[in-house]
């Protein structure tokens, strides 16, 4: 065992219901799905999250998420399918090596969660967008 739970089952030291392979990426079922078919895809090498991923790994494992939800879409036939990624703790990480979440959804639930959320959402204005995109721009220069 190491203190990753995905390192070990990317290992093969904790058993998963694996579904998809390749060299960078494993897909296996959530142990604690949110709804039928919820799988998580993760890089095989350990990265802690999206800041520090690397491109290759990365560009696999949605790769492998697009493969995952042609056939979860196939099996199961949901309404619709979200990918969910979270970074940090306050974003709902709890693991923290890189995963991808693919969440088939049944019902509108979510749809209910989503206009809730979009009643909380800010007003704001062209000068403070254009404010907040020109320090993003700059962080990405260089
Ligand atoms: P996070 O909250 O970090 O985005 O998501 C972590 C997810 O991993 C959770 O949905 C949790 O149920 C799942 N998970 C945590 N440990 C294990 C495990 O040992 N096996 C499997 N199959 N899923 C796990
Ligand atoms: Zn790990």
């Amino acid at each position: 065992m190491t203190d990753c739970q995905f390192c070990d089952i990317a290992n093969r030291r904790t058993k998963a219901q694996i579904i998809y392979e390749s060299d960078l990426a494993l897909a296996f079922l959530d142990h604690r799905p949110v709804s039928k078919g919820h799988s998580l895809v993760i890089s095989k090498a350990h990265f802690d999250n999206l800041y520090d991923i690397e491109f290759k790994p990365l560009l696999e494992v949605f790769r492998v998420a697009k493969i995952v939800s042609v056939a979860l879409n196939k099996v199961f036939n949901p309404y619709g399918i979200n990918l969910m990624q979270n970074n940090g703790m306050h974003a709902g990480q709890t693991v923290f090596h890189f995963h991808v979440h693919i969440i088939p959804r049944y019902d509108s639930e979510y749809v209910k969660v989503l206009e809730e959320a979009a009643m909380k959402r800010f007003v704001t204005n062209d000068s403070f967008l254009e404010a907040d995109a020109r320090k993003i721009r700059s962080a990405m220069k260089g």
